[in-house]
């Protein structure tokens, strides 16, 4: 037996074990679906056969994703994640490398690496604005944006989103985080036939263990995913929990609001630290991963550039006042 070499080069997960109280560290929303609405889901989840396979391309779902952005179900792909549909991407255009502006999001230099394609890192400038990404756009097998960004928290403009899409290449434009932003550019989609939108239920939906991620591009681009996608990768339950989540997007607005409003909060009191966020997180300039970690919250540390920054994910009131109260201190003993 001979595992490959670019396998053994990838480190196994860490898993952080120990008695912590606050879980900020993986942008996951704080609020899980209250029970009035998981016993509607439960009972309709009864009327589905176990023995049988879901749909195939999951139409369902996507009728109803394409519904609620006002697209048609031809423009919609669904994965397990949207990790899986950043997976499949890698696979369908030809092309010799891929584009990406650290620090970002790390599943397209994972995967990248994983299909043994070169990464041309162009990264954002001091403001964490998209630089000159354009010129590596010849024999791009894509172009990744992530907007807003993860860990920055920032969008990029639209009209350097266009710039970019101009160059013909393959664009990724990963909206993960877009639902606590103030505009989509998934519109583009209409205009421009090389840009695949990546959206996600894992953030504002607050469905992070369900699984369901979507994309939205051209009828032609969602054709060619659907025939490499494996059949049945999402499975029946998830389907149908995200459909009914979208049922209930009034409740997922007000969550997000909720959210937006506790940013703004966290910001206000740490903006000589923090930097401003369109997202469900706050990147911060302070090397408080240990002290916080002391005190039984968890957030994200980051190494290379982001050196002696934490990535904090809006939690609930409690968790967010929590989270001031030890940053204070932090600040008083550091500073
Ligand atoms: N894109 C970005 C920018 C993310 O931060 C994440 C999750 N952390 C994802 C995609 C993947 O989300 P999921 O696979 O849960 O849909």
């Amino acid at each position: 037996m001979k595992v490959s070499e670019i396998v053994k080069d990838f480190k196994p997960y860490k898993v952080l074990e120990g008695n912590y109280r606050i879980w900020l560290d993986k942008n996951e929303n704080p609020f899980d679906i209250p029970t009035e609405i998981k016993e509607e889901i439960f009972e309709e989840l009864k009327n589905i056969s176990f023995n049988r396979y879901p749909h195939i391309t999951a139409d369902p779902l996507r009728e109803r994703i394409a519904e609620f952005l006002g697209f048609e179900k031809e423009n919609v792909i669904v994965g397990n994640g949207s990790d899986e549909l950043i997976s499949l991407l890698l696979k369908l255009f030809e092309g010799d490398h891929i584009v990406i502006s650290s620090p970002t999001f790390g599943m397209y230099s994972f995967f990248a690496k994983f299909e043994g394609i070169d990464l041309v890192d162009v990264p954002l400038d001091g403001r964490f604005k998209l630089q000159n990404v354009e010129d590596y756009a010849e024999n791009a097998r894509a172009i990744f944006i992530c907007s807003p960004n993860n860990p920055t928290g920032n969008t990029q403009e639209r009209e350097k989103i266009i710039s970019v899409l101009e160059t013909g290449a393959p664009v990724v434009l990963d909206e993960a985080y877009i639902e606590f932003a103030e505009s989509s550019n998934v519109d583009l989609v209409s205009e421009y036939d090389n840009l695949i939108v990546l959206r996600t239920f894992s953030k504002a939906f607050g469905l992070a263990g369900i699984r369901v991620g979507y994309a939205v591009a051209s009828k032609e681009i969602i054709d060619y995913l659907n025939r490499i996608k494996p059949p049945f990768a999402l499975n029946s339950l998830s389907m149908r929990i995200a459909e009914l989540m979208l049922d209930h997007y009034d409740l997922v607005k007000q969550n997000i609001n909720y959210i937006i409003k506790e940013r703004e909060r966290i910001y206000k009191e740490f903006k000589d630290y923090a930097y401003p966020s369109e997202a469900n997180f706050l990147l911060m300039r302070l090397n408080a991963y240990e002290f916080l970690l002391e005190r039984g919250i968890v957030v994200r540390n980051f190494g290379g550039r982001l050196d002696g920054h934490i990535r904090v994910t809006i939690g609930k009131k409690e968790e967010n006042d929590e989270l001031i109260k030890a940053l204070k201190e932090f600040l008083e003993k550091e500073y």
